[in-house]
């Protein structure tokens, strides 16, 4: 029963219009069925969120997503969505990485890598040994213990650790190697070496005017398209708790539940549709990231900026986890002779950084950035947004989450849950698992047709 708000009979309730929830009604309307979406905040996107300001492009989430998941770019071709991508600028290609107080780039080809200055002779055997190394991934193996293990203890601090700080701004001592890169543990088993196993490479992508347009689009489409069924997108609307097919209800078939990653404050109009426990995330562990975007003119930055970006080992002791050259990867970003800087701060190592206030986390940014990139002039804008709870961690309490996850959709029939607190972090996954689950959704809702009286 509903108790506020008022959704009318719908196949399939979607909670959360971030980029999981929007994909998962957008491919259950493909499929011609009766959707209703149901977001907290007045806007759709969750952390795909773009916020411009004095003509600066600012993403405040993510900033590119890979092109891994064929299902992803198929579905992106259906919608309209593939004619707003933008490819990275070929000045993008090198990454660096900080060392003894510089922006080292990073090794790109066997050449570079014999000559690089990241790795020490010694480190570089050890790397190469890897095809050497004959032992497989134990259950419940860490990420910077498969590392140490596979590549020595030399590639984890000055690659792995700054890599998995600058997507899952997290502790590799922490996270789970098979649940946070579970083909890296797939490609060892296969092929006893992933040198051997060689790297599959995939192309990034933006779009133009900022990440935000692709969830604005979506929940367009998702309003706008013809064909069979229809579509309601209620947004200012948060779903405090869910009741779906049953003898207590008659409104929906299933629910599907992407509002895990997020909690959102101000809201109006609750919908409180019956009293079940509903909410999945409140076992998983959260790293928080404080996002830092600065604008300077190009003159006041001495350094190249010719790369996506830098990232920031640990073991640096520098405050900032990475700093992505946000202009040099889509010039949009930024006006005429102007650069875009954003870095990120805190993570599951500093999680105490994110509860400084906005000056003092500009301040420290500023620091960090005049030291390592040369700058001489002040930002001629800022922006800072915290994301309190930015990115599941994917560790031992992670995995015990997708067990009870698992054991609810098995005890309550048209209940699902997606959104990147469940299979892989980034974007596209999050996309590519939505997908599936609004295949699994769409299977329910037509055994609830064949079984209705
Ligand atoms: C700083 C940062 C940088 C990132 N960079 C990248 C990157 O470069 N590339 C990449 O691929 N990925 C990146 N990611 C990850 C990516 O943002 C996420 O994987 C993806 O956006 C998650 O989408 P989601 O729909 O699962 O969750 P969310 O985006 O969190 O959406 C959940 C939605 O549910 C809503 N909601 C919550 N509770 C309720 C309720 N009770 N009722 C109704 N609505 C509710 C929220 O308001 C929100 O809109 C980044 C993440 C962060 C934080």
């Amino acid at each position: 029963m509903i108790t506020h708000g008022h959704i009318p009979e719908h196949d399939a309730i979607i909670v959360g219009g971030g980029i999981a929830g929007l994909t998962a009604a957008a491919h259950l309307r493909q499929m011609g069925h009766d959707v209703a979406l149901v977001e907290a905040r007045q806007d759709v996107g969750g952390t795909m969120r773009t916020h411009v300001q004095e003509g600066f492009v600012m993403d405040l989430g993510p900033q590119t997503l890979l092109d891994s998941q064929p299902d992803v770019s198929r579905f992106l071709d259906s919608i309209g969505a593939a004619a707003h991508r933008v490819e990275p600028g070929a000045a993008s290609r090198k990454r660096f990485i900080v060392k003894d107080g510089a922006p080292l780039a990073l090794p790109r080809g066997p050449g570079d890598f014999l000559s690089s200055p990241v790795f020490s002779w010694r480190g570089k055997l050890r790397l190469l040994a890897e095809v050497f190394v004959r032992s497989t991934s134990p259950v419940g193996e860490s990420v910077a213990a498969f590392v140490r293990r596979r590549f020595g203890e030399e590639f984890l601090t000055w690659a792995a650790d700054p890599f998995v700080s600058g997507v899952h701004a997290g502790d590799p001592e922490a996270l789970l190697v098979a649940n946070a890169f579970p083909t890296m543990v797939a490609a060892e088993r296969k092929h006893r070496s992933l040198l051997r196993a060689g790297q599959s490479r995939h192309g990034l992508y933006g779009f133009e005017g900022g990440m935000q347009m692709l969830p604005r689009s979506l929940a367009r489409h998702l309003v706008s398209s013809a064909g069979p069924g229809r579509a309601q997108l209620m947004t200012g609307t948060r779903v405090l708790r869910a009741s779906w097919h049953g003898p207590e209800s008659g409104h929906f078939d299933v629910v599907v539940q992407s509002s895990g990653s997020s909690r959102t404050r101000s809201l109006s109009a609750p919908v409180v549709v019956r009293t079940d426990g509903f909410r999945h995330d409140t076992s998983v562990n959260y790293a928080p990231v404080a996002v830092v975007v600065l604008g300077f003119r190009r003159e006041d930055v001495l350094h190249p900026l010719d790369g996506f970006g830098m990232l920031v080992p640990f073991a640096e002791e520098r405050q900032i986890l990475g700093t992505l050259f946000s202009s040099t990867l889509f010039p949009d970003r930024a006006p005429g002779g102007h650069v875009l800087l954003t870095t990120f701060v805190a993570g599951a190592r500093r999680p105490e950084l994110a509860d400084l206030c906005d000056s003092a986390l500009v301040d420290l940014v500023m620091k960090d950035l005049t030291d390592l990139l040369h700058i001489t002039g002040p930002a001629v804008t800022a922006h800072v947004h915290v994301w309190q709870h930015g990115i599941p961690q994917y560790d031992r309490a992670h995995a015990d989450m997708l067990r009870s996850l698992r054991d609810r959709e098995r005890s309550e029939p048209g209940l699902f849950f997606t959104g990147n607190a469940c299979h892989g972090i980034s974007a596209p996954h999050t996309m590519s698992h939505a997908l599936r689950t609004a295949r699994r959704a769409h299977d329910a809702i037509l055994a609830c047709r064949t079984t209705r009286p």
